[in-house]
């Protein structure tokens, strides 16, 4: 079968790389994909915002099978238009994906079904907001509703801070339209983690559960970013609390989705905070996550191409879904700069030494330039390194990190520290 991925960073060049193990794989093709991802599947330069194009392409090499890596894409409707047109892609239709598309959706959603998630209000008017804020103090949470690339979240310690981001979402309009409403939430307390599920609008099927790291610095100080690394197995996520996860979340809001017309098939992403009285839901995303899925995917044991085809087919109940017992552990190297104004065209190096060291790379923002790799992004490269228990996949991802220069590049150095504090 000939594949087509959609996207061009660490998440879908992991997206290829597993897909490239399976035996039903005869070609792959990426758009636009990035350096890393011709090495093992043919890029093409087609703008991933053009649905006609892209079907046209899909069929033309007789794609049997298109996987969204983005956001972007879903919520333009690229599946719908797809089946329309006969073909078969993974991921929610455009009325599914509303579930990361808009948080008031999301919030008002899990409200209706009895989802555990943090207490909230939506606004349009700024003065109402302020009040909501003054009457609640904080820490707060505020939140602009639509999809802002992660930066239309601030976590207010100060009611100051939190009417700040009012006057910035609502009345500067920082987000645009996706800041036309405001999202106020409950500030909730605890451990964060992400479980990645396989749904076929039915059966859900969780990966292996995941933490990554937001913040630039180690310590988890400093500003957000994109994620600076991440790890799996997270041993905070025990078998009896998947369980909890999936009874009171994951099977509930696939079953709401349904009941609301809006059947989810593809996967879905949950952000998940431990706190006191349980596990609440932060947020969904439409898709797989980043950096993510730069560690669970090398863990996984079964074809991929089977289960995303049970997803698309609703077989997921009667598709093996197997993990390597061992622990993966990414480590994102960043551009000098990064998360704020940061460097591009730096020549990148060391790369064949750090997979010879045992790691995966995975580029996320890399160009060619003349024949040389350079940075092209915030986030250049992952690196992960696959092995039997935690502490040693920390070791073969930083063995590999060492080989790697280039000119302001910056990492974590304390990627999984808390599974191994267990
Ligand atoms: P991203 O796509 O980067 O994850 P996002 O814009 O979709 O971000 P959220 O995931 O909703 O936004 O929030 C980003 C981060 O803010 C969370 O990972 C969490 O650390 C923090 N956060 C969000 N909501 C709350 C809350 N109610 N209480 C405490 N912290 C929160």
């Amino acid at each position: 079968m000939n594949i087509l991925v959609i996207g061009g960073g660490g998440r879908e060049h992991a997206l290829v790389s597993t897909l490239a193990k399976s035996r039903k794989v005869a070609k792959i093709y990426c758009a636009p994909g990035n350096p890393g991802i011709a090495a093992i599947a043919e890029c093409v330069d087609i703008d991933i915002a053009d649905n006609e194009l892209l079907c046209r392409f899909a069929q033309e090499k007789s794609i049997g099978l298109t996987v969204v890596g983005p956001e972007a894409p879903l919520m333009n409707g690229i599946v719908d238009f797809f089946a329309a047109n006969g073909l078969r892609a993974f991921g929610p239709t455009r009325a599914a994906a509303e579930i990361e598309g808009s948080k008031s959706f999301a919030k008002d959603l899990m409200r209706k079904y009895h989802i555990p998630t943090a207490a909230y209000a939506v606004f349009s008017s700024p003065d109402a907001a302020k009040d909501y804020v003054r009457q609640q103090g904080a820490p707060i949470v505020i939140k602009a509703d639509g999809l802002a690339a992660g930066k239309g979240v601030v976590v207010a310690m100060t009611e100051a801070e939190a009417l700040a981001a009012i006057d910035t979402i609502l009345c500067q309009q920082a987000f645009g339209q996706a800041g036309s409403q405001v999202v106020i939430e409950e500030y909730m307390e605890g451990e964060e983690a992400s479980i990645l599920t396989f749904t076929d609008g039915y059966t859900v099927r969780p990966m292996v559960a995941a933490q990554d790291h937001k913040r630039i610095f180690d310590g988890d100080e400093g500003p957000n970013t994109g994620g600076m690394g991440a790890y799996a197995p997270a041993p905070v996520i025990t078998p009896a609390l998947l369980d909890t996860i999936i009874e009171t979340i994951l099977q509930p809001v696939v079953n709401a989705m349904t009941s609301e017309g809006r059947n989810y098939k593809g996967c879905l992403y949950l952000g998940l905070m431990m706190t006191k009285s349980g596990p609440k839901v932060v947020e969904f995303n439409a898709r797989f996550g980043d950096p993510e899925t730069q560690v669970v995917l090398p863990l996984l044991a079964s074809d991929l191409v089977d289960v995303l085809e049970a997803c698309i087919d609703g077989s997921l109940d009667n598709c093996d879904l197997v993990w390597h017992n061992r622990s993966a552990v990414c480590v994102v190297l960043a551009a000098g700069g990064y998360p704020g104004e940061y460097r591009k065209g730096d020549a990148i190096n060391g790369i064949a030494e750090a997979e010879a060291a045992g790691g995966m790379v995975f580029h996320a923002g890399t160009a060619n330039c003349d024949g040389q790799l350079v940075t092209a992004g915030g986030r250049v490269l992952g690196v992960t390194g696959v092995n039997d228990t935690v502490a040693s996949a920390i070791n073969n991802a930083y063995q590999a990190v060492a080989k790697i220069q280039f000119k302001g590049m910056q990492y974590r150095t304390d990627i999984a520290h808390r599974a191994q504090g267990r």
